[in-house]
């Protein structure tokens, strides 16, 4: 019988790994708390039509990537491959905006789209996103983009780069769309066949094509931005002014259209160089047509998604290890011994120490290489001679400094080794 593996485009995130997506969470939680955002937890699975009418038929994620089935019942249902349909489902049938204000909403989990697997584009993803639903103001985009911004700063990425681009209302889109398909006809026959195949159902999405012979042609299409009405041009002028006044840099980008097809006037992503091909960590823009598409009131919303594969995959390439593990490693040899140690350990973790116990029973040359390589600032050693004396044996694993205490001693210094552990361990980077 042949060994069961992690499906295709599926991986597990091993403990080691973990220690980076906990910072993450952590740190975006953080954040978006202080901005006013609260947490939405929607299905992992929708009902089929919603994601074809809040995505849109014509694009890759509808057309080709979704994981759609029949369930007993013969509905047809889909794995999200995305946060913002079900999070606008979620927000109209429970009447959200009946509260009035702007919902500030923000959610993570796992996506799901059949994709080619590569470094950084997986089948299961997961993402962490934002929605801002009921504002038209530029704020709304720039609170969003900033953000974005600090989320990445916070966990260690400093050089990333902001596209952005404005492609107007639905309207300015169509007047634009017959520009671009009258350039682009002649090269009809020099086109990749996705996009040969865009020309009539989806052109803008040519923009964003990756073949670069395709891309070459593109270069020289008329820009968006000299098809934007006047309320569109002073909304996207409002925006890059205060992005500017919040000091954070964007290169315009014209051919950034995104994906999605209830995008208008601003789009967005940010990019790092670390990822090669895979280099979007974050994608957003405007969609003040999805609400409505989607049965609701017509609202405004702006909102975000950060890829966390490839955030983690840049804080590996560009950090040092995550302090990770306990913050005292307990060696202890002899049943009597071992049982203190366990008594020990217990009374450190309710004082709010993290305390591992070896439980090997090995010979304490052994148990203290573990300790070592535990990454504990702090083995605690407990042999027969402190058991008899209630005693116990500290050692720093750094300086190799060692102290005999008696037991009680060590229970009314806590703070001073709290301290002493904290001042051990790397610098936390938040
Ligand atoms: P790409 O052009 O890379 O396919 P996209 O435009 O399809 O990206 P969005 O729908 O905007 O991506 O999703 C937002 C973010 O989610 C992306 O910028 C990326 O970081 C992440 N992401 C999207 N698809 C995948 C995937 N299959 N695996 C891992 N991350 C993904
Ligand atoms: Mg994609």
């Amino acid at each position: 019988m042949g060994l069961i593996q992690a499906s295709r485009g599926t991986r597990d995130i091993l403990p080691d790994e973990v220690a980076y997506w906990q910072q993450i969470e952590a740190t975006a939680r953080d954040l978006l708390h202080r901005a006013a955002y609260r947490e939405l937890r929607t299905p992992i699975f929708e009902q089929t039509d919603l994601f074809e009418r809040g995505i849109g038929e014509a694009t890759d994620v509808v057309g080709k990537e979704m994981y759609t089935f029949l369930d007993r019942g013969d509905r047809s249902v889909t794995l999200r491959p995305e946060g913002t349909a079900g999070a606008v489902r979620a927000y109209i049938e429970h009447k959200l905006h009946a509260q009035g204000g702007v919902q500030r909403l923000w959610y993570v989990g796992p996506m799901f789209r059949y994709e080619r697997p590569q470094a950084g584009r997986q089948r299961q993803f997961h993402q962490l996103g934002v929605e801002a639903i009921g504002s038209a103001d530029p704020r709304a985009d720039v609170e969003a983009i900033a953000l974005a911004a600090d989320i990445l700063r916070a966990v260690g990425i400093q050089d990333w780069t902001l596209s952005l681009n404005s492609i107007g209302t639905k309207a300015d889109r169509q007047h634009y769309r017959d520009a671009l398909v009258a350039y682009l006809q002649p090269y009809a026959n020099e086109l990749d066949a996705d996009s040969k195949d865009r020309l009539t159902r989806n052109p803008l999405r040519i923009l964003d094509s990756k073949d670069e012979k395709t891309l070459a042609i593109a270069k020289g299409a008329p820009s968006i931005l000299d098809y934007l009405s006047a309320p569109s041009s002073a909304h996207f002028e409002r925006v890059r002014d205060l992005l500017q006044r919040l000091k954070i840099p964007f290169a315009i980008d014209p051919c950034l259209v995104r994906g999605l097809d209830y995008y208008t006037h601003t789009a967005f992503e940010f990019k790092v160089d670390a990822l090669g091909a895979q280099s979007t960590v974050c994608g957003g823009g405007r969609y003040d047509g999805l609400i409505s598409e989607l049965g609701g009131p017509d609202t405004p919303a702006v909102g975000w998604a950060i890829g966390l594969e490839r955030l983690v995959l840049t804080m590996q390439q560009q950090s040092e290890s995550l302090p990770a593990g306990a913050d005292i490693y307990c060696a202890a040899r002899g049943a009597d011994a071992e049982a203190q140690a366990l008594e020990i350990a217990q009374r450190l973790r309710q004082a709010g120490l993290a305390v591992e116990v070896d439980l090997s029973g090995s010979a304490f040359g052994k148990q203290l290489k573990r300790a070592d390589r535990s990454g504990a600032p702090l083995s605690l050693i407990l042999g027969e001679e402190e058991a008899v004396n209630a005693t116990v044996q500290l050692k720093w694993l750094a300086s190799g400094e060692q102290a005999t205490l008696r037991q009680f001693e060590l229970f009314e210094q806590i703070s001073l080794l709290q301290e002493k552990i904290m001042l051990s361990k790397p610098a936390k980077r938040i």
